[in-house]
Protein backbone atom coordinates (compact mmCIF):
# COMPACT_ATOMS: atom_id res chain seq x y z
CA UNK A 1 0.00 0.00 0.00
CA UNK A 2 1.62 3.26 -1.14
CA UNK A 3 0.85 5.53 1.59
CA UNK A 4 0.15 9.21 1.30
CA UNK A 5 1.42 11.18 4.50
CA UNK A 6 0.92 15.08 5.73
CA UNK A 7 2.93 16.10 7.67
CA UNK A 8 2.21 19.36 9.72
CA UNK A 9 5.54 21.39 10.39
CA UNK A 10 7.14 24.73 11.19
CA UNK A 11 9.78 22.36 14.09
CA UNK A 12 13.11 21.06 13.29
CA UNK A 13 11.46 17.50 14.38
CA UNK A 14 9.02 17.80 11.15
CA UNK A 15 12.14 18.52 9.40
CA UNK A 16 13.97 15.35 10.47
CA UNK A 17 10.89 12.99 10.70
CA UNK A 18 10.37 14.14 7.06
CA UNK A 19 13.74 13.73 5.23
CA UNK A 20 14.22 9.87 7.77
CA UNK A 21 10.17 8.88 5.93
CA UNK A 22 11.83 9.13 2.81
CA UNK A 23 14.74 8.04 3.62
CA UNK A 24 13.60 4.63 4.95
CA UNK A 25 10.02 3.95 3.79
CA UNK A 26 11.28 4.44 -0.12
CA UNK A 27 6.98 3.92 -1.59
CA UNK A 28 5.75 6.75 1.26
CA UNK A 29 4.38 9.98 -0.34
CA UNK A 30 5.03 12.37 2.19
CA UNK A 31 4.24 16.19 2.16
CA UNK A 32 5.58 18.56 4.80
CA UNK A 33 3.41 21.78 5.31
CA UNK A 34 4.51 24.39 6.94
CA UNK A 35 2.79 27.85 7.28
CA UNK A 36 5.29 30.46 6.00
CA UNK A 37 5.22 33.00 8.88
CA UNK A 38 9.45 33.58 8.63
CA UNK A 39 11.09 35.03 5.34
CA UNK A 40 13.75 31.98 5.91
CA UNK A 41 12.39 28.93 4.45
CA UNK A 42 13.78 25.14 4.81
CA UNK A 43 15.95 23.85 2.48
CA UNK A 44 13.43 21.29 1.12
CA UNK A 45 11.97 22.30 -2.62
CA UNK A 46 9.75 19.53 -3.28
CA UNK A 47 6.21 17.72 -1.12
CA UNK A 48 6.53 20.59 0.54
CA UNK A 49 3.76 23.25 0.97
CA UNK A 50 3.65 26.44 2.20
CA UNK A 51 0.88 28.70 3.99
CA UNK A 52 -2.82 28.08 5.81
CA UNK A 53 -5.30 26.22 4.72
CA UNK A 54 -7.89 27.94 5.79
CA UNK A 55 -8.81 26.87 9.27
CA UNK A 56 -10.42 23.92 9.84
CA UNK A 57 -12.76 23.83 6.65
CA UNK A 58 -9.74 24.22 4.74
CA UNK A 59 -7.70 21.58 6.22
CA UNK A 60 -10.38 18.74 5.35
CA UNK A 61 -11.03 20.13 1.70
CA UNK A 62 -7.42 19.77 1.39
CA UNK A 63 -7.01 16.06 2.94
CA UNK A 64 -9.41 15.42 0.96
CA UNK A 65 -8.64 16.63 -2.51
CA UNK A 66 -4.85 15.34 -1.77
CA UNK A 67 -5.93 11.85 -0.79
CA UNK A 68 -4.24 12.06 2.38
CA UNK A 69 -4.01 8.95 4.46
CA UNK A 70 -2.49 10.30 7.82
CA UNK A 71 -1.10 13.22 9.48
CA UNK A 72 1.36 13.82 11.57
CA UNK A 73 1.29 17.04 13.63
CA UNK A 74 5.11 17.75 14.19
CA UNK A 75 3.69 21.20 14.98
CA UNK A 76 5.58 23.52 17.97
CA UNK A 77 4.29 22.58 21.55
CA UNK A 78 2.54 26.38 21.56
CA UNK A 79 0.61 25.93 17.94
CA UNK A 80 -2.28 25.02 19.53
CA UNK A 81 -4.57 26.18 17.02
CA UNK A 82 -3.32 24.31 14.53
CA UNK A 83 -3.16 21.30 16.33
CA UNK A 84 -7.14 21.52 17.35
CA UNK A 85 -7.71 22.16 13.43
CA UNK A 86 -5.93 18.61 12.86
CA UNK A 87 -7.73 16.95 14.95
CA UNK A 88 -11.19 18.01 13.77
CA UNK A 89 -10.22 17.46 10.26
CA UNK A 90 -8.38 14.12 11.12
CA UNK A 91 -11.95 13.19 13.21
CA UNK A 92 -14.39 14.53 10.05
CA UNK A 93 -12.31 12.83 7.19
CA UNK A 94 -12.07 9.34 9.32
CA UNK A 95 -8.19 9.39 8.87
CA UNK A 96 -5.17 8.44 11.54
CA UNK A 97 -3.32 11.24 13.15
CA UNK A 98 -0.49 11.37 15.12
CA UNK A 99 1.51 14.14 17.71
CA UNK A 100 4.83 14.50 17.34
CA UNK A 101 5.92 16.13 20.96
CA UNK A 102 8.48 17.06 22.77
CA UNK A 103 9.90 15.71 25.61
CA UNK A 104 9.33 17.99 28.40
CA UNK A 105 12.38 19.73 29.94
CA UNK A 106 13.80 18.37 33.50
CA UNK A 107 14.27 21.18 35.74
CA UNK A 108 17.78 22.05 37.58
CA UNK A 109 16.91 22.10 41.03
CA UNK A 110 19.95 24.69 41.85
CA UNK A 111 17.93 27.86 40.86
CA UNK A 112 14.38 29.71 41.10
CA UNK A 113 12.04 28.13 38.68
CA UNK A 114 8.53 29.77 38.10
CA UNK A 115 5.27 28.28 35.74
CA UNK A 116 3.08 30.60 34.77
CA UNK A 117 -0.56 29.92 32.71
CA UNK A 118 -0.03 32.72 30.00
CA UNK A 119 2.30 34.89 28.77
CA UNK A 120 0.67 38.31 30.65
CA UNK A 121 1.71 36.88 34.05
CA UNK A 122 5.24 36.48 33.00
CA UNK A 123 5.63 40.26 32.25
CA UNK A 124 3.51 40.92 35.11
CA UNK A 125 6.11 38.65 36.99
CA UNK A 126 9.16 40.05 34.84
CA UNK A 127 7.94 43.84 35.91
CA UNK A 128 7.88 43.27 39.16
CA UNK A 129 10.98 41.55 40.15
CA UNK A 130 13.25 41.64 37.22
CA UNK A 131 15.95 44.13 36.35
CA UNK A 132 17.03 42.64 32.87
CA UNK A 133 15.39 39.97 31.36
CA UNK A 134 15.79 37.74 28.49
CA UNK A 135 12.74 36.74 26.60
CA UNK A 136 12.88 33.49 24.25
CA UNK A 137 9.15 33.43 23.60
CA UNK A 138 8.82 34.43 19.78
CA UNK A 139 8.06 37.65 18.23
CA UNK A 140 3.60 36.63 18.36
CA UNK A 141 3.86 36.64 22.23
CA UNK A 142 6.07 40.08 22.72
CA UNK A 143 3.40 42.53 22.71
CA UNK A 144 2.37 41.47 26.23
CA UNK A 145 5.93 43.32 27.39
CA UNK A 146 4.92 46.78 25.51
CA UNK A 147 3.80 48.42 28.63
CA UNK A 148 7.15 47.21 30.82
CA UNK A 149 9.33 49.97 31.55
CA UNK A 150 11.78 49.41 34.02
CA UNK A 151 13.69 46.48 33.41
CA UNK A 152 15.98 46.08 30.54
CA UNK A 153 14.89 43.55 28.23
CA UNK A 154 16.91 41.08 26.12
CA UNK A 155 14.97 39.61 23.20
CA UNK A 156 16.08 36.90 20.94
CA UNK A 157 13.95 36.20 17.78
CA UNK A 158 14.63 33.78 14.57
CA UNK A 159 15.04 36.62 12.43
CA UNK A 160 15.00 40.74 12.69
CA UNK A 161 11.26 41.79 12.56
CA UNK A 162 9.67 43.21 9.65
CA UNK A 163 7.93 46.41 11.74
CA UNK A 164 9.26 47.92 15.38
CA UNK A 165 8.70 46.13 18.79
CA UNK A 166 6.63 48.04 20.49
CA UNK A 167 8.84 47.31 23.68
CA UNK A 168 10.80 49.77 25.67
CA UNK A 169 14.46 49.57 26.59
CA UNK A 170 15.18 46.27 24.63
CA UNK A 171 17.74 44.89 22.59
CA UNK A 172 17.36 42.78 19.96
CA UNK A 173 19.21 39.74 18.89
CA UNK A 174 18.61 37.21 16.27
CA UNK A 175 19.62 33.26 16.42
CA UNK A 176 18.35 30.24 15.37
CA UNK A 177 18.49 26.44 17.55
CA UNK A 178 20.36 24.59 18.11
CA UNK A 179 22.01 26.91 21.17
CA UNK A 180 25.19 25.92 22.66
CA UNK A 181 25.62 26.46 26.77
CA UNK A 182 28.76 27.61 26.72
CA UNK A 183 27.39 30.68 24.28
CA UNK A 184 24.14 30.83 26.25
CA UNK A 185 26.11 31.61 29.53
CA UNK A 186 28.28 33.90 27.95
CA UNK A 187 24.91 35.74 26.28
CA UNK A 188 23.48 35.63 30.02
CA UNK A 189 26.74 37.42 31.86
CA UNK A 190 27.35 39.94 29.01
CA UNK A 191 23.75 41.50 29.45
CA UNK A 192 23.89 40.71 33.30
CA UNK A 193 20.56 38.93 32.91
CA UNK A 194 18.33 37.60 36.16
CA UNK A 195 15.21 36.44 34.77
CA UNK A 196 15.24 34.14 31.45
CA UNK A 197 11.38 34.44 30.23
CA UNK A 198 10.62 30.95 28.00
CA UNK A 199 7.79 28.46 26.36
CA UNK A 200 7.92 25.20 28.29
CA UNK A 201 9.05 24.08 24.94
CA UNK A 202 10.95 21.24 25.61
CA UNK A 203 13.19 19.14 23.30
CA UNK A 204 17.08 19.68 23.43
CA UNK A 205 17.53 22.12 20.53
CA UNK A 206 16.55 24.77 23.01
CA UNK A 207 17.70 23.43 26.14
CA UNK A 208 20.70 25.14 26.67
CA UNK A 209 19.59 28.59 27.87
CA UNK A 210 17.80 26.61 30.51
CA UNK A 211 21.29 25.29 31.92
CA UNK A 212 22.81 28.82 30.87
CA UNK A 213 20.33 30.59 33.56
CA UNK A 214 20.20 27.98 36.27
CA UNK A 215 24.43 28.21 36.11
CA UNK A 216 24.41 31.84 36.16
CA UNK A 217 21.34 32.17 38.78
CA UNK A 218 18.88 33.60 36.71
CA UNK A 219 15.46 33.21 37.95
CA UNK A 220 13.43 30.93 34.84
CA UNK A 221 9.99 31.84 34.43
CA UNK A 222 8.18 29.13 32.26
CA UNK A 223 4.90 29.67 30.01
CA UNK A 224 2.73 25.74 30.93
CA UNK A 225 2.57 24.25 27.32
CA UNK A 226 -1.35 23.79 26.30
CA UNK A 227 -2.82 20.89 26.77
CA UNK A 228 -1.90 18.29 23.98
CA UNK A 229 -5.16 17.13 22.25
CA UNK A 230 -6.40 13.36 23.28
CA UNK A 231 -5.15 10.31 20.40
CA UNK A 232 -1.89 9.11 19.43
CA UNK A 233 1.13 10.59 20.45
CA UNK A 234 4.83 9.95 20.38
CA UNK A 235 8.17 11.68 21.56
CA UNK A 236 10.33 11.37 18.87
CA UNK A 237 11.17 11.21 15.72
CA UNK A 238 11.79 7.04 15.39
CA UNK A 239 8.61 6.61 17.19
CA UNK A 240 7.22 8.44 14.59
CA UNK A 241 8.76 6.62 11.64
CA UNK A 242 7.03 2.49 13.62
CA UNK A 243 3.56 4.54 13.98
CA UNK A 244 4.12 5.06 9.94
CA UNK A 245 5.37 1.32 9.34
CA UNK A 246 2.08 0.41 11.74
CA UNK A 247 -0.14 1.73 9.11
CA UNK A 248 1.74 0.05 6.66
CA UNK A 249 1.33 -3.01 7.70
P1 LIG B 1 -1.08 28.38 15.33
O1 LIG B 1 -1.49 29.57 16.10
O2 LIG B 1 -1.41 27.03 15.85
O3 LIG B 1 -1.66 28.44 13.83
C1 LIG B 1 -2.07 29.64 13.22
C2 LIG B 1 -2.44 29.33 11.80
O4 LIG B 1 -1.27 29.16 11.01
C3 LIG B 1 -3.22 28.04 11.62
O5 LIG B 1 -4.59 28.22 11.88
C4 LIG B 1 -2.93 27.71 10.17
O6 LIG B 1 -3.67 28.55 9.30
C5 LIG B 1 -1.50 28.15 10.03
N1 LIG B 1 -0.53 27.06 10.27
C6 LIG B 1 0.16 26.78 11.40
N2 LIG B 1 1.00 25.76 11.21
C7 LIG B 1 0.84 25.37 9.92
C8 LIG B 1 1.44 24.36 9.13
N3 LIG B 1 2.39 23.55 9.62
N4 LIG B 1 1.02 24.24 7.82
C9 LIG B 1 0.09 25.07 7.33
N5 LIG B 1 -0.52 26.04 8.04
C10 LIG B 1 -0.14 26.19 9.32
O7 LIG B 1 0.50 28.41 15.04
P2 LIG B 1 1.60 29.48 15.46
O8 LIG B 1 1.83 29.39 16.92
O9 LIG B 1 1.26 30.80 14.84
O10 LIG B 1 2.87 28.87 14.73
C11 LIG B 1 2.93 28.90 13.31
C12 LIG B 1 3.94 27.87 12.87
O11 LIG B 1 5.21 28.16 13.46
C13 LIG B 1 3.57 26.46 13.29
O12 LIG B 1 3.67 25.63 12.16
C14 LIG B 1 4.57 26.07 14.35
O13 LIG B 1 4.99 24.72 14.23
C15 LIG B 1 5.73 27.02 14.09
N6 LIG B 1 6.34 27.48 15.36
C16 LIG B 1 5.58 28.01 16.34
C17 LIG B 1 6.15 28.41 17.54
C18 LIG B 1 5.32 28.96 18.66
O14 LIG B 1 5.87 29.28 19.72
N7 LIG B 1 4.02 29.07 18.53
C19 LIG B 1 7.54 28.27 17.71
C20 LIG B 1 8.31 27.73 16.68
C21 LIG B 1 7.70 27.34 15.50
P3 LIG B 1 -5.09 28.09 8.67
O15 LIG B 1 -6.07 28.19 9.79
O16 LIG B 1 -5.29 29.07 7.56
O17 LIG B 1 -4.91 26.68 8.18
Amino acid sequence: MNLNVLILGGTGDSLDLYKSLENQIPDLKVVLSEAGITAKQNKIKQNMRIGGFGGTDGLIEHLKSAQIDAVIDATHPFAAQITQHAVEACAAVGIPRLRLDRPQWILPTKTDVVFVPGIDEAARLVARTSSSAFLTIGRKYLSAFDAIEGPKLLVRLLEQPQEPLGLQNCTIITGRPPFDLTDEIALMREHQIDTLVSKASGGNATRAKIDAAAEIGARIILIRRPVPPDGDRVFSVNDAIEWVKSLES
